[in-house]
């Protein structure tokens, strides 16, 4: 007789509604002009995406430059850009169309607010990552980047001043509370944003793992080692109780034997990862232990961003 598992389901997980409308909108783009359209950067961080729209005549690029036929379309990708990127395509004459998920523009416009007022900011975040580097490109003054809470001491800013602040959208919810806790200490006029800027789908999905983590052995997080949210969800896991919590970032190569001594396994998939990849690992242990499923809902979601009028066929 096989091996028991149970297996405890996050809800909600998987494709959030930036995702889903950066996808829609590079299906739409290829449905309208034919094949081939140009994405700059992976429209989102998940490989089996990028390959799936590869499959029906995509192509990936990091910079403007690279396009060889400038009469295609291109699209940015759902992390931003800076707003060098659109002023190059209107000097190359492209056809353009802007796939930042509209969480991240919220963002743009808070930055762009501050800086019309010559405030400086802090934007709390993971250097080198391309929404960090979208919303840095939306000032004429530089941004202060915070990656960690002994970052906030070293800025090279006057305690006594005015200081706004923002954050990446896909951050660790618990992390970043320590980080803007230290701001507000540190400083003595600190604005904050209006909302908090770390996404309802991030937050949802680290939520979900918490209230399930404390019964896991093993927690699997679908997603890719270039995903914030993806990382994010694997440290949530072992931060609330998980033995051990790993990224998955492709279901066929997993070794089983890692649940050798494993009986609670949690899944979760990361707001790039399509649901397929969750039936897909399902399948594969089903085909080698005996499962019990657990699904868990933290929170419906029902949100749904609309892609350009432009693309709608
Ligand atoms: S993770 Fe959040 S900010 Fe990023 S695309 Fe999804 S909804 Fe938008």
């Amino acid at each position: 007789m096989s091996k028991k598992l149970n297996i405890y389901l996050a809800g909600p997980r998987g494709f959030c509604a930036g995702v889903d409308r950066a996808i829609e909108m590079v299906k739409g783009a290829l449905k309208k002009y034919g094949e081939p359209v140009y994405v700059r950067h992976e429209i989102v961080h998940n490989k089996f995406v990028v390959e799936n729209l590869k499959s029906e005549g995509a192509i990936f690029i990091e910079e403007l430059d690279e396009i060889k036929d400038k009469s295609r379309p291109v699209i940015f990708s759902a992390h931003g850009v800076p707003k060098s990127v659109p002023e190059t395509a209107l000097a190359l004459n492209l056809i353009y169309f802007d796939a930042t998920c509209p969480l991240v523009s919220k963002i743009h416009k808070e930055v762009e607010h501050f800086d019309k007022k010559n405030l400086p900011v802090i934007l709390i975040g993971h250097r080198n990552h391309p929404e960090v580097i979208g919303t840095m490109g939306q000032t004429k003054n530089p941004i202060y980047l915070v990656e960690k809470v002994e970052d906030v001491k070293k800025l090279h800013l006057n305690i006594n001043e005015e200081i706004a602040y923002v954050t990446q959208t896909t951050l660790s919810v618990d992390d970043t509370k320590d980080i803007i806790q230290e701001i507000k200490n540190h400083f003595k006029n600190v604005i904050e944003p209006k909302k908090n800027d770390i996404c309802y789908a991030t937050t949802n999905r680290q939520e979900a793992v918490k209230k399930i983590a404390s019964n896991c052995d093993y927690f699997l997080v679908i997603g890719a080692s270039n995903s914030s949210n993806s990382l994010r969800l694997v440290e949530v896991a072992k931060n609330y109780g998980s033995k051990k919590a790993i990224l998955v970032e492709d279901v066929s190569s997993l070794n089983l034997n890692i649940f050798e001594n494993s009986q609670n396994i949690g899944i979760t998939a990361s707001a790039s990862s399509p649901e397929v990849l969750v039936e897909e690992l399902i399948n594969k242990l089903k085909n080698n232990f005996e499962l019990k499923i657990n699904e868990a809902h933290y929170q419906k979601e029902d949100v749904y961003f609309k892609i350009p009028q432009k693309l709608k066929n």
